[in-house]
């Protein structure tokens, strides 16, 4: 039956969340996830809802490239399972490293991107998000310490939340400056250009409102691109990859690596990497998989008016799809 809610729990808490969840719809083009994270609110789903929409309605733009190089994530844990995350990354070169969670110290982050560093080697990249926690002071002196930590940093993503404060500490520091929440969650993303604020823009499928969408949003910034998941199952992650596959230039690993850490997927072939890379493709939801994670009858009807209101304030109808690899128990939606 479509939609599909899925629930999954979490390997490791992130974002402040232990289980993730969403709707997983089927149109004539394909699947699409609908998964905006639970602090927000109708308004801004509507573009996540428009992304499905797309993947569901429409499809994707043709890919210019095969396969996406992408990171390996590091959650704000302790340096021995930071190296055994990198370790079992699936040969992934560079590494995105939490930092400013709650609680830890400049000790436990020094400490953290030492052993990504030792397990990636001289060659590998590091990167780091904060998530725009830090103020102008607190990153000046943070970016140089973790900087050296490191052993030079790719790039720092979204160190403060203030377009203003990247901009000075761009102008002040050494380390290149990433936006991802200024350009995802404001009104108008280009003034992160105005003031010229970054040297790298990261692009999620979902908040962007879809493919095509973030095209538009990537050829107007004009700063090289990478395309980040909202930590969505393969079904989601395709987009994401349909994304990076369609950008004129391509020169950073993508944050695309991320179904693993979830407990479970809804396909049966995970878009995971090989060889630091992953393969531009599409999978199907998997009819064994999708029972594994359906959601419970609870979160089934949180979705069911999550969904139902942002197609009404969107204008967009609930595809009603093809549905053929689907399984018609559990988590279904009657509608
Ligand atoms: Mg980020």
């Amino acid at each position: 039956m479509n939609p599909r809610v899925y629930a999954t729990p979490l390997r490791t808490r992130f974002r402040g969340l232990d289980v993730r969840d969403g709707v997983l719809v089927a149109g004539p083009a394909g699947w699409g996830e609908f998964s905006p994270f639970w602090d927000y609110d109708i308004a801004e789903s509507a573009a996540w809802w428009r992304a499905a929409h797309e993947a569901a309605t429409l499809g994707w733009p043709a890919p210019r490239r095969t396969r996406i190089p992408v990171n390996v994530t590091v959650p704000a844990v302790g340096p021995d399972r930071a190296a055994e995350i990198v370790a079992a990354s699936g040969g992934c070169t560079t590494a995105k490293v939490k930092v400013a969670e709650p609680g830890q110290s400049v000790a436990d982050e020094q400490a953290r991107l030492e052993a990504v560093r030792s397990a990636l080697g001289p060659g590998g990249r590091i990167r780091i998000d904060a998530n725009g926690a830090w103020d102008l002071d607190t990153a000046l002196g943070r970016l140089a310490v973790l900087d050296r930590a490191a052993g030079g940093l790719e790039y720092a993503e979204q160190p403060c939340a203030d377009v203003a404060d990247l901009a000075a500490l761009r102008r002040r520091g050494s380390v290149p400056i990433a936006a991802d929440e200024s350009i995802r969650r404001a009104e108008d993303p280009m003034a992160v250009v105005r003031a010229e604020a970054a040297d790298v823009v990261v692009l999620k499928v979902q908040p962007l409102g879809g493919v095509r969408a973030a095209l538009r949003i990537a050829e107007e910034v004009g700063l090289p691109v990478v395309v980040s998941s909202a930590l969505e199952t393969s079904v989601g992650i395709a987009a994401g990859l349909a994304l990076a596959a369609a950008l004129p230039t391509l020169e950073h690993a993508c944050g695309l690596a991320t179904v693993h850490l979830l407990t479970a997927d809804v396909v049966a072939d995970p878009l995971v990497p090989v060889d630091g890379t992953i393969a531009v493709r599409r999978p199907e939801p998997d009819p064994a998989a999708l029972e594994a994670t359906a959601a419970d009858d609870v979160r089934t009807a949180r979705w069911r008016a999550r969904l139902d209101a942002v197609a009404e304030l969107t204008g967009l109808a609930v595809p009603v799809g093809a549905d053929a690899s689907a399984g018609t128990r559990g988590g279904a939606v009657s509608r």
